[in-house]
């Protein structure tokens, strides 16, 4: 985590130094202190951290600024940071208004100018607050941050590609945090144009595509070499089982993945038929492992990315990637899997992403707390699907063509829903 911030504001540039001197030496192995030469100056500071998700332990702040006054200057910070300690430094003659600041702007102290010796005016009173401070500290969410809208399909690919990427993420939805509305302003980004991610080292994308994400969170789209004795196209449970084969027996592999290393099953809630995990785990969790004991052997897994066409020239294979790169190899394992049937209903595919899913429900699962959810077919993926939307959803309605659930979906699954109220 940064460290906390100490904000120091003085218009005068000889008292702005020598107090984050002061604040330096005394704080600066635990506390980042950062000075401003006007309350403006101040605000976009904070808009940045804020931005950031920088913690703000402290403003130490100058009353008697042209422009903005200390006392206005905290009462706009006090929307962005309700938690930072709050001090004043006056001069004695504006003690009076400092007085009354501590009742209209709730300030937490004043100091009077000149603190010398810091030791005794200075630091004993910052470190009562730095300490109650410290007490109250929940440390803020450090990973992504996507702000969208619930209903915008846009706002859905990119949760569900960070979740089948098991990259964690917050997921702020503009009609209903204020904390969403506010980054979104901070951010200069008109609410039309979401989804906006915020990352980690404070830059951000504004309706990005999944590679842009894939680039910022440091996943592989381009091949390392021209040639491979193995490439495999798809990654799904065959795909990702071929390619620790393959680069157990010393092949140099590559993998090549359009959505998310796991295929179809890195989509499933729980797996309770695989063999080897007794009680069952999660396809995120398999996926998670199966790529790990890739890796370890030496596979290069390029996600997303997809191929587009393969010829054969022999002894040789020949892979253009949607990138417009070729490479080849000396055999090629094609693992492409299925994809969803999609339902052919009137004006659903304007709904999809937008309250109409395809298998999403780790992705969505969440956003439907006591809600309902309607749950079309019923094999297997519909079986585990309603049963981890009873989790969080109200009511769950499976609608089921067949005349019953057994000649389509596991006998565990069936008495699973049959013993969920
Ligand atoms: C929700 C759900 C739950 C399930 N639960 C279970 C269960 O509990 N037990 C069980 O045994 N089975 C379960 N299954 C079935 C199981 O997941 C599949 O049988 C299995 O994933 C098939 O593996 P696969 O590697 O052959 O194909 P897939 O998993 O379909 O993977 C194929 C991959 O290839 C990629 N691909 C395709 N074309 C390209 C291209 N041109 N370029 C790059 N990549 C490409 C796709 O993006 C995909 O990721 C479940 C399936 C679903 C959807």
């Amino acid at each position: 985590m940064a460290k906390p911030v100490i904000l120091t504001v003085d218009d005068d540039p000889e008292v702005l130094q020598a107090v984050a001197r002061d604040l330096r030496r005394e704080y600066g192995d635990r506390f980042r202190v950062i000075r401003a030469e006007s309350g403006a100056i101040a605000m976009e500071a904070l808009q940045q951290l804020k931005l950031r998700s920088d913690p703000v332990a402290l403003f130490l702040v100058d009353q008697r600024m042209p422009q903005m006054s200390g006392v206005e200057f905290l009462e706009q910070a006090l929307q962005l940071f309700p938690d930072t300690k709050r001090a004043l430094l006056t001069a004695y003659a504006d003690t009076d208004a400092a007085i009354r600041a501590i009742n209209t702007t709730q300030i937490d102290y004043y100091l009077m100018k000149p603190w010398d010796p810091p030791e005794e005016r200075l630091y004993p009173v910052l470190d009562d607050l730095l300490d109650d401070w410290l007490v109250k500290f929940r440390p803020p969410f450090e990973g992504i941050r996507v702000i969208g809208n619930r209903w915008s399909p846009h706002s859905h690919q990119i949760k569900d590609f960070l979740a089948r990427n098991q990259v964690p993420y917050q997921w702020l939805d503009i009609e209903l945090s204020e904390e969403a509305q506010q980054l979104v302003t901070y951010a200069n980004c008109d609410r039309l144009s979401l989804p906006l991610v915020l990352l980690p080292d404070g830059s951000s994308l504004l309706q990005p595509t999944n590679i842009q994400v894939a680039e910022k969170i440091g996943l592989r789209t381009q091949a390392d070499k021209p040639f491979y004795d193995l490439i495999i196209v798809g990654g799904g449970p065959a795909g990702l089982a071929a390619a620790v084969y393959g680069a157990s027996e010393g092949l140099s592999t590559v993998m090549i993945e359009r959505e998310a290393p796991g295929g179809q099953a890195g989509t499933s809630s729980r797996i309770e038929n695989y063999l080897g995990f007794p009680v069952g785990l999660s396809g995120s969790d398999l996926a998670r492992r199966a790529v790990d004991q890739a890796r370890r052997f030496g596979v290069e897994i390029l996600t997303p990315q997809e191929v587009s066409s393969i010829r054969v020239e022999d002894p040789y294979r020949f892979i253009q990637l949607a990138s417009g790169t070729e490479i080849s190899c000396h055999a090629m394992i094609l693992a492409l899997g299925v994809s969803w049937r999609r339902l052919s209903v009137p004006g659903l595919d304007r709904l999809t992403g937008a309250g109409v899913y395809y298998g999403a429900a780790q992705t969505e699962a969440l956003s439907c707390k006591d809600e309902d959810v309607y749950i079309v077919g019923g094999a297997n993926s519909a079986g585990q699907a309603a049963m981890y939307f009873s989790k969080y959803a109200r009511h769950v309605t499976m609608l089921v063509r067949g005349e019953s659930l057994t000649k389509s979906m596991s006998q565990y699954l069936i008495d699973q829903i049959a013993a969920t109220p």
